[in-house]
């Protein structure tokens, strides 16, 4: 296994307090629109569904102003425009103490309410450890450790419940060592958790995903995997919280004076956060969407946060001097699922092997763009 360790520029900041924007004057729901079920003027609820489309519900309630074209995961797409009424009325969500958990419960409400943690959970029999990660590869980018700050009690007593379900021996959550002062204060807090440990490893990049992280930690009996997002999501259901209409999202670069970490409502527009919250250095900036490794450009205007939207970098633009690969093998020797870079970007052959980890793009003194073309349409 291969792993790297990025070098990551001491100059950019990222706030270590989380800022909240949880009432968006507008937010763009994405749909079909022969699909929708409500009309102009109507007033909207959170949580209520506004499409046929299964998942689209609104995150915040209001008036429906409209249609308007967006532009979502570089796609242009029909969006439901709702404007605020700043009232937060929801329909009412059903809540369960913890107390009240057992199996059979368990695997009922993920059946009614999410299939793909149903997926998870569904044929597992024997758990020896439960893993929750709660690294983040991506420079700049901290969201995985600041909703682990944001939601340490639910996280952790979520845990103790699976554990005290699954009869696991080890539970423990995942952070990178360089993050531990963060979570200094909440490290306090465990103690009411005696089963729970925090194992703390190397900023390795690629420890974010399961088979490295599971090779790293040398896991080898039954283990149940899960990120720290979906753990969340996962306390969220099953206690009947209305915390899955809102995300975390990272907004930094060199372009900005300081960088912050949101809790913002599904849906609401990037350049609403853009004007409330942040400001910037330059004008001359490339923005990155979902990072500087593995991310792809865009543009303030066009983007709406949706669920598939974690972080936005701001880059100040820098004459990049891209010259001929000279042959120096980088490329070859850094893939971690054994491509040849230089050859599949020569010969134009895009593959969806390639997991579009950009350590490729990241080791290249020539400064060669081997990544997109590599990954092509499977991007
Ligand atoms: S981006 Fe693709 S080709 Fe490049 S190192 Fe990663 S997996 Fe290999
Ligand atoms: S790292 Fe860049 S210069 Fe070196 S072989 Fe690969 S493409 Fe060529």
């Amino acid at each position: 296994m291969k792993l790297i360790t990025l070098n990551q520029d001491p100059n950019i900041i990222v706030s270590k307090k989380v800022t909240e924007f949880l009432n968006p004057d507008y937010i763009y729901l994405p749909v079909d629109k022969n699909k929708i079920m409500v009309k102009q003027n109507d007033l909207v609820l959170i949580d209520a569904p506004v499409s046929r489309e299964t998942n689209i519900v609104s995150s915040i309630s209001g008036m429906v102003t409209g249609l308007r074209d967006v532009y979502i995961n570089g796609t242009k797409m029909k969006s439901l425009v709702i404007k605020n009424n700043y009232k937060e009325n929801r329909i009412n969500l059903k809540r369960t103490a913890y107390s009240q958990l057992n199996l059979a419960y368990f695997l009922d409400v993920l059946a009614k309410k999410d299939a793909s943690l149903l997926a998870i959970f569904k044929n597992l029999k024997k758990v020896d450890n439960i893993i929750i990660n709660a690294v983040e590869d991506e420079p700049y980018v901290a969201n995985n450790i600041m909703l682990f700050k944001d939601n340490l009690n639910e996280l952790l007593g979520m845990l103790d419940e699976l554990s005290i379900l699954y009869k696991s021996n080890t539970n423990a959550i995942i952070i990178k060592e360089k993050d531990s002062t963060m979570i200094e204060e909440c490290l306090k807090t465990i103690g009411s958790f005696p089963n729970i440990n925090i194992t703390l490893v190397k900023d390795y990049y690629l420890l974010s995903q399961k088979p490295y992280l599971l090779a790293y930690l040398k896991v080898k009996n039954e283990t149940l995997y899960l990120s720290i997002k979906d753990l969340l999501k996962l306390a969220n259901i099953i206690h009947g919280l209305d915390q899955n209409n809102v995300k975390y999202l990272t907004i930094s670069g060199n372009a900005l004076k300081e960088g912050k970490v949101f809790k913002v409502k599904k849906y609401c527009s990037l350049a609403e956060i853009m004007t409330k919250y942040l400001k910037l250095k330059t004008t001359d900036y490339e923005l990155i969407v979902n990072g500087l490794m593995r991310g792809y450009l865009g543009q303030i205007t066009d983007l709406i946060i949706t669920d598939e939207i974690d972080s936005i970098i701001l880059m100040q633009k820098e004459e990049q001097h891209i010259s001929k690969c000279f042959n120096c093998g980088k490329c070859l020797n850094v893939c971690p699922v054994d491509l040849n870079p230089i050859y599949l970007y020569k010969k134009n052959k895009p593959t969806k092997k390639c997991l579009n980890c950009g350590l490729c793009n990241y080791v290249c003194p020539a400064h060669i763009d081997l990544k997109t073309k590599i990954r092509g349409k499977a991007q």
